[in-house]
């Protein structure tokens, strides 16, 4: 009966974090700053060819989070990076606008360091190139590979 009633507080209590996170999420949008523009432009200039999620999007609010409902940050952008090119340019425009950077993979972690709030969030869960060397002495392996591609 006891583990009945904590299990039920449980459940209320996660259920009022969630919905109470989504309740922050639209007051703490951050507007895109001038790093949006400088991304736009690269991306409509071919240099960077992954998608780019802005706050605002209708993704945002999914894309922004990890895995843990512990942790929520609001990134000032999320660059789907589909090769190491798109993320040099990505590095350029937050260096250009003094602007951090959190790689994310699977954003698994347990302490949810994949995503910061007015950072920009470069996701890397698109590049799942696998490949061998001729003389089989080394294989590369893509940051966003999971074991299902990689093994
Ligand atoms: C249900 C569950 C079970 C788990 N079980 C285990 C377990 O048994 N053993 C264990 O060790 N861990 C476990 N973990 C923790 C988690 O799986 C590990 O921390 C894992 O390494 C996270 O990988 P990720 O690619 O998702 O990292 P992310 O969450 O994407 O990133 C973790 C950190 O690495 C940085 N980072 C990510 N990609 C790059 C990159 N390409 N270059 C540089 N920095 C990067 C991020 O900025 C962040 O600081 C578990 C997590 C969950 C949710």
């Amino acid at each position: 009966m006891a583990s009945c009633l904590i299990l039920t507080v449980n459940v209320v209590l996660l259920a009022v974090l969630v919905a109470g996170q989504d309740g922050v999420e639209s007051e703490n949008v951050f507007q895109t700053s001038g790093i949006g523009s400088c991304l736009d432009e690269k991306q409509r200039d071919g240099l960077i060819k992954g998608d780019i999620v802005y706050p605002g999007n209708s993704t945002y609010g999914v894309k922004r989070r990890t895995t843990s409902l512990l942790f929520s940050a609001w990134p000032v952008g999320i660059v789907y990076a589909t090769s190491e090119e798109d993320i040099v340019e990505a590095v350029k425009c937050a260096n250009e606008y003094r602007t951090r950077v959190t790689p994310r993979s699977g954003g698994h972690g347990n302490a949810g360091q994949a995503a910061m709030s007015g950072a920009l969030t470069i996701d890397v869960s698109r590049m799942k190139n696998v490949s061998l060397a001729e003389d089989l002495s080394l294989v590369t392996v893509g940051s966003g590979s999971t074991a299902g591609n990689a093994v």
